[in-house]
């Protein structure tokens, strides 16, 4: 049975034993292996596993040590809420999460940001090849804003009330994209190396702070205030499509993001935008696997 529509995941996980022998098998793939000690010889018992470990000897669920861990909602609400989520283009308000699955908006709201640190890219690799690198300034529209609210010199790219986010795509590949502190010639620099692998070629407009790169790139510009948007495969196209997605849904359905959130509403659009040749039930298998990672227990206990 597939669980490709929201029907169809509705009734493949029917019942919270379901979803934790997925959660299982996403998690460990075939080979349950015990979170506090890694030993991978293990005892099923009524309510999960115990460990075969003599030093350890810990029994657990597949929920021990993920971001479902300790949690009162019911994994059927979460996976629910995990497959709405990542299913929608331009995202979901929590309000509208709420009354989807039947929950208060306030765990709604807590909820749609645990899921947001689970989208978080695991393991991120560096780009490599060609790469668009742009940045966009998020928040802060001052002809919205009452007359007494105006912050003065807040026209275009001003960080007065505004966040920077730096993006990155690889052609054909992945894109990164990230609240910055600033655009100055060391903070872009900086999040471009540790980001891109050195010998790539970069594709920028022509924001100075671009220019001052130490040689370890190719670089190409696009000079827009010339009216220039690509000149073959130089052009920033897909990142500004990017951009475009990203601020129809942070200004469409979350309003307004506060600085200390913008990053998680990165991870969303991120992973969305990186798993868009995903059929739905591979998405939604990808984002279970990257459930761990919250709690490591190994990590806790080694220190
Ligand atoms: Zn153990």
């Amino acid at each position: 049975m597939e669980y490709n529509n929201l029907i169809q995941v509705s009734q493949y996980f029917k019942d919270e034993k379901t979803c934790k022998e997925h959660l299982a098998k996403l998690r460990w793939s075939g080979n349950v292996t015990c979170p506090f000690c890694n030993h991978d010889k293990v005892y099923v018992t009524k309510a999960g596993y115990k460990c075969a470990n003599p030093k350890c000897y810990k029994k657990f669920t597949a929920t021990v040590g993920t971001f479902f861990e300790n949690t009162k909602i019911s994994l059927r609400k979460w996976f629910l809420a995990i497959y709405i989520m990542t299913s929608h283009k331009k995202g979901i308000s929590s309000l509208q999460l709420s009354k989807d699955i039947g929950v208060t908006q306030k765990t709604a709201w807590f909820m749609a940001h645990r899921i947001r640190e689970m989208l978080r890219a695991k393991n991120p690799t560096m780009l490599r090849g060609i790469i668009e690198a742009d940045e966009t300034y998020i928040g802060g529209k001052n002809k919205n804003r009452h007359w007494d609210k105006k912050v003065k010199g807040n026209q275009g790219r001003s960080l007065k009330d505004k966040s920077v986010v730096i993006g990155l795509y690889q052609r054909n590949g992945m894109i990164i994209s990230k609240p910055i502190e600033n655009t100055t010639t060391k903070i872009i620099p900086q999040a471009i190396k540790e980001n891109v692998k050195k010998g790539s070629h970069l594709i920028t407009d022509e924001l100075s702070a671009y220019v001052m790169f130490d040689g370890n790139y190719k670089h190409s510009i696009i000079k827009h205030a010339q009216g220039e948007y690509a000149n073959g495969k130089i052009h920033t196209n897909t990142i500004e499509g990017f951009w475009s997605l990203l601020k129809r849904g942070i200004i469409g359905i979350y309003h307004q993001v506060s600085e200390k959130h913008l990053e998680k509403y990165c991870n969303e659009f991120n992973f969305r935008y990186n798993t868009k040749d995903f059929n739905e039930q591979n998405r939604f298998d990808k984002s279970i696997t990257q459930c761990t990672g919250r709690l490591k227990y190994n990590e806790l206990i080694a220190e």
